[in-house]
């Protein structure tokens, strides 16, 4: 309710600071304690931390990369499912802003003596770390976890739902090499079912003005794949047709329950990516993968090593800095109080 009887203060004159009014605390660029999916973030966010991790690219390729904006912070690397890129990644993100980190699989963890999830949460939440990076082969099971702790989780991958720095990194991968992703024609191709790469990199894509295709057999899609907002193919030369960016994907045969393909050189036949496929897309398309590749599966060996087109190698080296930018922000909060 507004008091009538209380005169209004008169405006500040337009340029002149006010000295006794408290200053408006400016809002975090990105305000929240985990980062857990991409789903549901929203560009401006998107646009901050691909930013940052730009200017972390450049400190990366000095040769001191070190910096202690980390020191004293400790960070625990939980990976329930194997991993070479997203837990070297972490790690060494970590160590270049001066953190200690901690890195635990569940084959060297009580996980493997019975213990629950959430038990080994508690227990590690109790040597106060600041950020836990948890990959685990359910879906659902990481936000879980991270109800449980005080300090920041990053999910590096759960089950087939989300793995947002994959699609964090492959976003400012592609930004570098095209200038932007507002516009862009971006085709997805292989295991989309499985893949928790994919359903990441849709979210982005469309919120940052993509136009995103899949390419796969029937038995690779989700139900209602379009839904998530895609133009779905079942033929690699019409889905890869005039894209500027094609993204392959891994059979995550580790997912799935029974016969989703007649063959693997069946596959690699209608799915594969060669040359061939290639020509239909845009002449300077370029070709991405999230690793681990199988050459002679879902993509040609020539042309996963093709330097003028692929940029498999170029994701691995953005991935740190994408990692770097993640845990600078999702700490500032603590860093400040
Ligand atoms: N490395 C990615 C992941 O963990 C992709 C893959 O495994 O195929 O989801």
């Amino acid at each position: 309710m507004i008091d009538s009887a209380a005169p209004a203060p008169a405006p500040a004159p337009a340029g002149v600071p006010t000295t006794d009014a408290p200053p408006v605390p400016s809002a975090p660029p990105f305000p929240h304690r985990d980062l857990l999916t991409i789903q549901g973030l929203p560009a401006r966010e998107i646009s901050v931390l691909l930013d940052l991790a730009d200017s972390y690219v450049a400190q990366n390729r000095k040769r001191d990369k070190k910096t202690s904006l980390l020191r004293g912070h400790t960070l625990i690397n939980l990976f329930f499912e194997n991993s070479t890129r997203t837990r070297t990644s972490f790690e060494l993100a970590a160590k270049r802003l001066g953190a200690d980190v901690i890195n635990m699989t569940v084959q060297a963890s009580s996980i493997a003596k019975g213990e629950t999830l959430i038990d080994t949460a508690m227990t590690l939440n109790a040597m106060h770390p600041d950020v836990l990076v948890v990959r685990h082969p359910e879906s659902g099971a990481v936000k879980l976890l991270a109800n449980k702790v005080n300090c920041a989780v990053i999910n590096a991958g759960d089950g087939q739902h989300e793995h947002p720095t994959q699609a964090l990194l492959d976003a400012l991968t592609i930004r570098r090499r095209k200038g932007n992703l507002d516009g862009l024609t971006v085709t997805i191709c292989g295991d989309v079912a499985h893949s928790r790469v994919a359903r990441s990199n849709i979210y982005l894509l469309n919120t940052m003005g993509a136009r995103v295709r899949v390419v796969a057999p029937p038995t690779l899609l989700p139900p209602a794949v379009e839904r998530l907002g895609v133009t779905v193919f079942h033929k690699m030369t019409d889905g890869i047709g005039d894209a500027d960016i094609v993204m392959m994907l891994r059979l995550q045969s580790e997912r799935m329950a029974g016969c989703y393909i007649p063959s693997v050189r069946e596959y690699f036949r209608f799915f594969g990516l060669t040359y061939e496929a290639l020509r239909a897309a845009k002449p300077d398309a370029l070709i991405m993968h999230p690793g681990p590749i199988n050459r002679g599966v879902e993509i040609d060996s020539e042309v996963a090593d093709d330097i003028k087109r692929s940029l498999i190698l170029d994701q691995v080296e953005l991935g740190v800095a994408v990692r770097m930018a993640c845990l600078d922000l999702l700490t500032r909060a603590r860093r400040a109080g």
